[in-house]
């Protein structure tokens, strides 16, 4: 490819006349650059690709590589940044994760074949949320792209939500609440949101979380537009048949989602055959701390997915069942029935291992048929793409077979949707080699026997090479210059090398070309006249293998529609064997669920903690049983490190995974449906934001109050930590007497804490139960069990775990003389007093408790302050001394 002919060219013409002063290079790359207004401009030059201007800045700056200056014409300097074009797909993420929307600008044609400027356009946009490239993509995650449209707090409470995977074709849109928005988001957690550019007051002002932001003109935005855009992308008359109809804040979303998408690829989107209702009612609403406590698809530790709900169970073998599985487990469902169907699946491959094993071997070999038939329908398949779908076909009957006819069920419904489409899969085979090139332009794709033209050109171009060695030889002999060789470069084509010991024997119809150091190149007519021969040749070949190919493609997108049929059906069979295969391997059992209230665990573990724990320590199971009619809140007590949060998380991940459809890890397990499972976990802190972690936590308890049902299953563990001892108390307290008086939030609620005070709770109300996570006291040590038992703890033990922390003996045994100061004096005597009466209200007078003694609470704070693990022995040594300092004083 020769730029250097292009920048002459450019240098040429810029000596005549040239518009505002700029090259013609330069107007050709800002014409494009205007039309995509807001996205960085990759525009090709022979082997490189080129920023200028901001663009340059910014890709310098993102990338890391030199920013320079490209001279303009007349027109001021530019600055100028590149990288040589195979870099792109390592440099292209980078960009696209920095938040850039960037357009990939190509030449169109062959430098050399011109005497102009190239001709060039852009022939891809790649954005955050719309990307087909492996490199952009998780195979394990889908990459959404969402709209949001709300109107406006002032007129209505709606926010419209639409949603658009690029890479699979899956589009759906969603209504909620204002306040349930983030939820919401949290639930697709989109790569890219749309929103109107001016609009004030809509969702500028909701949250939107890590997502890019694409601001879009106004106009997008409007119902009759993304009306007409929807029903003419799909051909419809209306929505109604998609059940949107009415949804006008959602429609209003999706139709700009749509609009984004066809501007980015340049209106072919084909692939997008539907638009869903994301369906509420059939959903667990899960709100996203509760995602994050919980720990389905990322631990708090980190965001890798190591240590998650969702890396113990995955045990999918396609990319596109993985996918659905990590959807499936942030979106337990709450009809019974269909979890009921779930449930069946799964049990089917848990009864039968031969079968499950067939299945999951012949689904290994189908690999990702859902992005595959996004790529095929939009023409961006390869020869190898084809050859994979072509493969993943030839499973679905294996599919069928296995699964169609035997039982009634699910699996048998899913597996009797597969289309094996015969006709494509035979014509795929029938053209393409079995391991062809990534790309057509490549060559050798073709199968032999397919086109006449195809298989004479390349015996001809065969026989020439064979042609070109005898013509080498002969050369060779008649002049006997036996060094001869054939050569070949770009710039003179084929040659004679002739070293310089051998000058002499040159004969006349030798046509001197090139000098080297050691050796002279000569053409010959005869050379020449091959030359032609072979490199058009060469040349039809590829013509014709690309077309053979591209007909190919097109046919292959007429089954779009059959392809992702198949996808999904096969995708969901994935997570039924993988669930089953879990199941089988981790020693899991089929949940009962039912319209009860009950929650009935004998033997549960912790799926993740259980698999985590150290080599050698078991997991000691536990059992709880609830009827809420009788027992609806559970006070789980004891020490720092008992084992209170995993009991608690325990319940809840049971639950969630039993309405999953999957089986559970515990010996027997009843569920009565959940509609919604809260949890206050620990200390959040949303600094970011700039809330005290006390905030977060009452946040998060009103959420609870305002939202909980009968139905709701809540998991509130050390509800208080953030304040002080007594505040915190008091507010466990509140909430739990708010959550057994009142009947619309009287839900299944499981409480833990150290406040061993909390006990109190069941002596004053009905439905309180207390439980304790049992540990031994042996000569003055604690020893954890790990057990809940019944009963109340008597004290926190919070002294021995702070020894165990290695905290220095001095300390520790001030620490029991002050704590017995402080239980003999008032507090016990306190609360037990106050909490006879039916609330426990009276935090203002338990700090004038403290008010009485100032240098008690004092030495108190201190050391609650303390934090035992930064401090060094001698500092530790310093701090008692000056605690010593302070009784005395
Ligand atoms: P804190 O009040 O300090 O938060 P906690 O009582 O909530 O403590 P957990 O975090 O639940 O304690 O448990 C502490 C550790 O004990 C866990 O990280 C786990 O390693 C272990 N553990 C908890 N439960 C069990 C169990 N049932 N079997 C075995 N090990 C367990």
């Amino acid at each position: 490819m020769n730029v250097e002919a292009e920048l002459n060219e450019d240098r040429e013409v810029e000596r005549g006349s040239s518009g505002r002063g700029q090259t013609p290079l330069m107007r050709q790359y800002y014409r494009i650059k205007d039309r995509h207004p807001g996205a960085l401009l990759l525009f090709r030059m022979g082997d490189f690709y080129e920023t200028f201007d901001d663009d340059a800045v910014k890709v310098s700056k993102i990338l890391g590589i030199t920013l320079t200056k490209r001279a303009n014409g007349k027109a001021a300097d530019v600055p100028l940044a590149g990288f040589p074009h195979h870099a792109l797909d390592s440099y292209l993420p980078r960009l696209v994760r920095a938040g850039e929307r960037v357009a990939i600008c190509e030449q169109l044609e062959e430098p050399s074949k011109t005497k102009k400027i190239v001709r060039r356009d852009v022939v891809e946009v790649v954005t955050p949320g719309i990307s087909f490239r492996d490199q952009l993509l998780d195979p394990k995650k889908s990459n959404y792209l969402a709209a949001i449209y709300a109107a406006g707090p002032a007129d209505d409470d709606t926010v419209g939500f639409a949603y658009l995977d690029a890479s699979t074709g899956e589009f759906g849109v969603a209504e909620t609440a204002r306040d349930d928005f983030e939820e919401l988001l949290q639930t697709f957690q989109p790569a890219e949101v749309l929103v109107p550019a001016h609009q004030n007051g809509g969702p500028n002002q909701l949250r939107l979380g890590d997502a890019v932001i694409t601001k879009l003109d106004d106009w997008i935005f409007s119902f009759d537009y993304a009306y007409e855009t929807l029903v003419q992308h799909f051909g419809t008359h209306s929505l109604k048949g998609f059940g949107i109809e009415g949804m006008d804040a959602s429609v209003i979303a999706a139709g700009a989602a749509l609009h984004y998408l066809s501007e980015t690829q340049k209106g072919s989107v084909p692939y997008v055959r539907r638009i869903v209702p994301h369906a509420t009612g059939e959903h667990m609403l899960l709100d996203p701390q509760t995602r994050r406590n919980l720990e389905l698809v990322a631990s708090m530790q980190d965001d890798s997915g190591d240590g998650s709900l969702f890396s113990i169970l995955d045990r999918t073998v396609t990319p596109m069942g993985s996918r659905r599985l990590r959807r499936w487990l942030v979106r337990p469902l709450v009809r019974l029935e269909a979890i009921e169907r779930r449930l069946t699946a799964v049990a089917r491959f848990v009864d039968d291992n031969g079968l499950r094993k067939d299945l999951r071997k012949a689904l290994a070999a189908v690999g990702d048929l859902e992005r595959l038939g996004a790529r095929v329908s939009t023409g961006r398949a390869g020869p190898r793409e084809l050859v994979q779908v072509k493969r993943a076909l030839r499973e679905t009957p294996k599919v069928r077979q296995l699964l169609v006819g035997q039982v009634d069920d699910l699996t048998n419904h899913l597996a009797s949707l597969l289309d094996p489409c015969e006709a494509l899969a035979d014509q795929i085979e029938a053209h393409l080699v079995d391991d062809p090139p990534g790309t057509p332009a490549a060559g050798g794709l073709i199968r032999a026997g397919i086109s006449d033209e195809l298989d004479e050109l390349r015996d001809m171009a065969a026989s020439s090479r064979e042609w070109l060695t005898q013509m080498q030889k002969r050369e060779a002999k008649q002049t006997g210059i036996t060094s001869l060789k054939v050569g070949y470069n770009k710039v003179f084509g084929y040659y004679l090398e002739v070293t310089n010991a051998h000058k002499d024997k040159v004969p006349e119809h030798f046509i001197r070309k090139q000098t080297l150091v050691n050796a002279e190149r000569y053409i010959t007519p005869e050379l020449k006249e091959f030359e032609e021969r072979i490199l058009t040749a060469d040349e039809r070949i590829l013509v014709l293998e690309a077309e053979l190919f591209a007909a190919l493609r097109d046919l292959a997108a007429t089954y779009t529609d059959n392809l992702q049929q198949n996808a999904d059906s096969l995708a969901q069979l994935d997570c039924f064997a993988a669930l089953a295969e879990a199941a089988k391997d981790l020693d899991y059992v089929r949940p009962v669920v039912d319209e009860s209230r009950w929650l009935e665990i004998r033997d549960g573990r912790h799926p993740v903690v259980e698999r985590l724990l150290p080599l050698g320590e078991p997991f000691i199971p536990n059992s709880l049983s609830m009827n809420p009619d009788e027992e609806q809140i559970i006070v789980i007590t004891g020490p720092n490190m008992a084992g209170k949060s995993v009991a608690l998380r325990q319940v809840g991940l049971i639950v969630l995974l039993a309405q999953v459809g999957s089986f559970v890890p515990a010996a027997h397990a009843r569920i009565g449906l959940v509609d919604r499972i809260f949890t206050r976990v620990g200390a959040s802190d949303n600094l970011a934001a700039g809330e005290s972690t006390f905030l977060v936590e009452m946040n998060e308890a009103a959420n609870i109050l305002n939202n909980a049902t009968q139905r709701s299953l809540i998991l509130l563990d050390e509800v208080g930590r953030g304040t002080s001892t007594f505040d915190g108390l008091s507010i466990a307290w509140a909430l739990a007497e708010y959550l057994h008086e009142n009947e619309r939030v009287a839900a299944r609620t499981l409480f833990a804490t150290h406040y061993h005070e909390l006990n109190d709770l069941a002596t004053e109300l009905a439905r309180v139960r207390n439980y304790r996570v049992q540990v031994q006291e042996h000569e003055g040590r604690v020893i954890f069990l790990r057990k809940l038992v019944p009963g109340g703890a008597d004290h926190s033990y919070g002294i021995e775990v702070a020894r165990m922390a290695g905290l220095p003996r001095e300390v520790i045994a001030r620490a029991r003389t002050i704590l017995q100061q402080l239980e003999g004096q008032h507090v016990q005597a306190h609360l037990q007093g106050k909490s006879t009466a039916h609330s426990v209200a009276p935090a203002r007078e338990q700090m004038t408790l403290f008010a009485e003694d100032p240098v008690l609470s004092e030495i108190r704070n201190t050391l609650r302050d303390l934090d035992v693990n930064q401090i060094t022995p001698v500092e530790a040594l310093m701090k008692l001394s000056e605690l010593k300092r302070r009784a005395e004083s």
